[in-house]
């Protein structure tokens, strides 16, 4: 070729990067002897070790150490005799360990770069400027908040021995985003890297080594699932922090269900890239690149579906294709390489199942007609369009190059076909217009909200999803929680409830001391029960003082479908909530006397213990009144150029199994919070105490509550607590109830991943101070990030 024709073409050459340093590496060291545990150097126990191939060639690169359940078993002993001194360290000492890592990684960054490369395949131009400096960065991030761990986070401890599992689409970065975060707060770790990727865990073990981890605290296990299994199992684990496919986190969400183990899920994901007709059309190609080609598609957050506003679908697909053409796919040491092969020979084949299966439901599927290396894991860049709604490619995550298409007309549509998920991890919006790309962003259902831009990550950044993406939030002051515990005010031991009395009876009204047969409350309005049956709700000494109704699964459907309905209460400004709940302590007030003698009827309360907890109660609404409009998001100035929102958003329609104990204030001190964030709620008040919330229902009607924002269903707690579990729209359940109803409620919550919290079968010290601060408001919301760049 002259200098003319090459002129013309524009063509790339070839451009490697040096792999010397990288195969010398891997040849040097004993790769058989690569479990990290106490920190020394061992082979699996089992003596078994596995192969690792190279996406680019499919060649052997490696064969590791395996770990099983032996090794999990010695490396979970050396993280737990580590942690007491690790705990127990200043945070200035391990701060000074977190960034000896972050300093000793960037002087080994090129070497991290590359060995990532040639084991999972992606393009040396993402691993050397994405993944590594931002591995790094959190490191170097999560210094700072371990030396400002005791003033942040006040009346927290480490969260204990942390199992982190991780996939093999980010090795290194998954590892820093799981390690940084409980280093700082104090957790020793036992990490399991993927099976595909499991080097650049091998050589972080190594810089470990160098930069004064405390042996015990940092131990690395490469193997298989049965090893994550183990590490899931075990019990001298305090807590699970998993990032993988949806399917294992619910296996693990149900294996966790009632062992107490903390749990954060960091799961799949079937992205919206929104582009409004006054979007910049270029720039958006260009984002859509990054969206969904970016480590050849296996990225938990690619934007996957392209939504497209009708007036400008065939001019910006037409550019789409164009720029499609261009794409580089070959080696990913190749500097120039846009795509580089797939991870393995499995996600090919799934790849190529998946969109075989799109084009046979409907979906035309264009590929650019360039050849493909002749070895290795390779497919090419693929775009499908008319793809309907319910098409695979638009259902599921398929973790590979392709692009699933669809129009809109109106920007109402576009939020609704970007929710027609199950998952609801990120999102990108495109359009000049800033009013509309913020009008969008609150109502789509993602963790992350990119406007103009794509695939931008930071440390101080939250980072997580929402419904089947999982929980818990990755990065920034959020996910410094998730390796932290807060103490609770526990008390006794609560026993299963008994039989409701005369339950299997018609009911009866009136008559005895039986004063009225309270109803349910459900869409602003009271109802009978389905069932049409009541219970006698007892006093003390066992004289029936009342009846209320004997709700069932029927009821819970009903009164899910109200909270889902009100949209007034989530969309009301927070200063309209606030005042709502000062109208609801005001009207409590003026019923104070009412309420006391209720309690000492029911509960043989003293009058003044009585009283004390009707006023404690009232001072919580109060309270909580006073922080709906307080307890608000933050701004974050990322290193990149732009800001990012952390927005405080309501979980959704949410479920609340109230105590025995405290009838009254341990309802209102769960609803308070969780109604002032915005949530509408499902309450099933105490099963012994009923009556405390059914006379709330006057309360609720002369205060302004829209209707469904709070609805009420009386009977058999634990019954109606498995109900609410498996119904897949109610999107979190607090529950107060004995350790097999918890245990249940956590196992049965996989259907929709709904958040659960539970006291572990204990009763809470209702009147500590605790409850009056944020420890129910910071569970009552999701935090969003959306991420606005400026510049131009
Ligand atoms: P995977 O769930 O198959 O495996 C993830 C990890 O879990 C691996 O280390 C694997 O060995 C281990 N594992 C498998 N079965 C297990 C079991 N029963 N118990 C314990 N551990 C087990 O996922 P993958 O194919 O490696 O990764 C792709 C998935 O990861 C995609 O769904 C992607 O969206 C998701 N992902 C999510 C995020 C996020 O932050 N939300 C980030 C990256 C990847």
């Amino acid at each position: 070729m002259n200098i003319l024709e090459r002129y013309t073409a524009m063509d790339y050459g070839p451009a490697p990067e040096a792999r010397n340093e990288a195969d010398a590496w891997i040849a040097g060291r004993d790769l058989g002897k690569t479990l990290f545990i106490g920190g020394q150097w061992h082979a699996a126990a089992s003596g078994k070790t596995f192969d690792v191939l190279e996406p680019s060639s499919g060649k052997l690169l490696a064969k590791v150490a395996d770990a099983g359940d032996a090794d999990v078993e010695a490396a979970v002993a050396a993280a737990r005799k580590a942690l007491p001194k690790w705990a127990a360290s200043s945070g200035y000492q391990r701060a000074k360990v977190l960034y000896a890592i972050g300093r000793a990684m960037q002087r080994h960054q090129r070497l991290f770069a590359v060995v990532e490369s040639i084991d999972n395949g992606k393009p040396i131009r993402e691993s050397r400027d994405i993944d590594v400096p931002l591995a790094i960065r959190h490191f170097l991030h999560h210094a700072g908040w371990a030396q400002a761990l005791d003033r942040e986070f006040p009346d927290h401890k480490p969260a204990g021995v942390v199992g982190q599992i991780i996939p093999w689409n980010f090795p290194l970065l998954m590892l820093a985003w799981k390690i940084a975060p409980a280093l700082a707060a104090g957790c020793t770790v036992v990490l399991k890297p993927a099976e595909f990727t499991p080097l650049t865990a091998i050589l972080f073990a190594e810089i470990c080594e160098r930069a004064g981890v405390p042996k015990g605290v940092v131990n690395i296990l490469p193997g298989g699932p049965g090893a994550g299994a183990a590490i899931v199992n075990h019990p001298g684990v305090d807590k699970i922090a998993f990032t993988g496919s949806s399917e294992v986190g619910k296996i693990i969400r149900k294996a966790t269900a009632g062992t107490g183990k903390k749990l954060s899920l960091e799961l799949g994901g079937k992205s919206a890239f929104i582009v409004f007709e006054d979007a910049d059309l270029d720039s958006a190609v260009e984002g859509l690149v990054d969206g969904i080609w970016f480590n050849q598609g296996q990225v938990c957050c690619a934007g996957s579906r392209l939504l497209v506003q009708e007036g400008i679908a065939d001019a910006f697909i037409a550019k789409v294709k164009t720029r499609m053409s261009r794409l580089r796919v070959g080696s990913p040491l190749d500097k120039n390489t846009d795509i580089g092969p797939l991870v393995d020979a499995t996600q090919l084949d799934r790849v190529r199942g998946l969109v075989a299966e799109g084009a046979r439901q409907g979906a035309e599927c264009w590929q650019p007609d360039f050849a493909l290396p002749s070895s290795g894991y390779f497919y090419l860049p693929t775009l499908a369009t008319g793809v309907s709604p319910a098409n695979i490619l638009a259902q599921e995550e398929v973790f590979g190059p392709v692009l699933a298409t669809m129009t809109f007309r109106t920007t109402e549509e576009a939020i609704e076909l970007a929710n027609n998920t199950r998952y609801g991890l990120a999102a990108s919006v495109w359009s000049e217009n800033l009013n509309i790309a913020l009008h969008a962003a609150p109502q789509l259902k993602a963790g992350v909200v990119w406007v103009n831009g794509t695939n931008m990550f930071d440390a101080a950044c939250g980072f997580g999803g929402y419904r089947e993406s999982g929980f818990g939030r990755e990065g920034g002051r959020e996910g410094m929680n998730e390796s932290l515990t807060e103490a609770l005010p526990l008390g006794l031991v609560i026993r299963p409830a008994g039989a409701t009395p005369r339950d299997a009876e018609p009911a009866e009204t009136g008559g005895g001391s039986i004063d009225r047969t309270a109803k349910l409350f459900i869409g602003g309005k009271q109802a009978r029960p389905d069932s049409n049956y009541s219970y006698a709700v007892l006093d003390k000494k066992g004289r029936a003082v009342g009846e209320a109704g004997l709700g069932n699964r029927k009821d819970i459907r009903d009164a899910v479908s109200a909270a889902r309905a009100c949209k007034a209460w989530p969309e009301a400004t927070a200063y309209n909530r606030s005042q709502v709940l000062y109208f609801l302590a005001e009207n409590l007030s003026i019923r104070a006397d009412e309420f006391a003698a209720r309690l000492v009827a029911l509960t043989g309360a003293s009058g003044k213990a009585a009283r004390a907890e009707v006023d404690l109660s009232i001072e919580r609404l109060f309270g909580f009144a006073g922080m709906a409009d307080k307890f608000e998001g933050r701004v974050h100035q990322p290193p990149a150029r732009a800001v990012t929102l952390a927005l405080h958003e309501p979980v959704g329609v949410l479920a609340v199994v109230a105590p025995d104990d405290a009838p009254l204030l341990g309802f209102i001190s769960l609803i308070a919070p969780a109604m002032a964030m915005g949530n509408t709620i499902v309450a099933v008040p105490s099963q012994k105490y009923p009556l405390l919330a059914t006379d709330l229902y006057q309360v609720i009607e002369a205060s302004d509550v829209p209707p469904g924002a709070i609805n009420i269903v009386t009977g058999k707690a634990a019954e109606l607590a498995g109900v609410l579990a498996k119904h897949d729209d109610v999107d979190g359940l607090w529950i107060i109830a004995d350790t097999e109803t918890c245990k249940a409620a956590e196992a049965d919550s996989i259907g929709n991943l709904k958040r659960v919290w539970t006291a572990k079968g204990h009763t809470l010290d209702w009147h500590a101070e605790q409850f009056s601060g944020d420890y129910f408001l910071r569970r009552a919301i999701e935090v969003k990030n959306v991420w606005v760049p400026y510049g131009d």
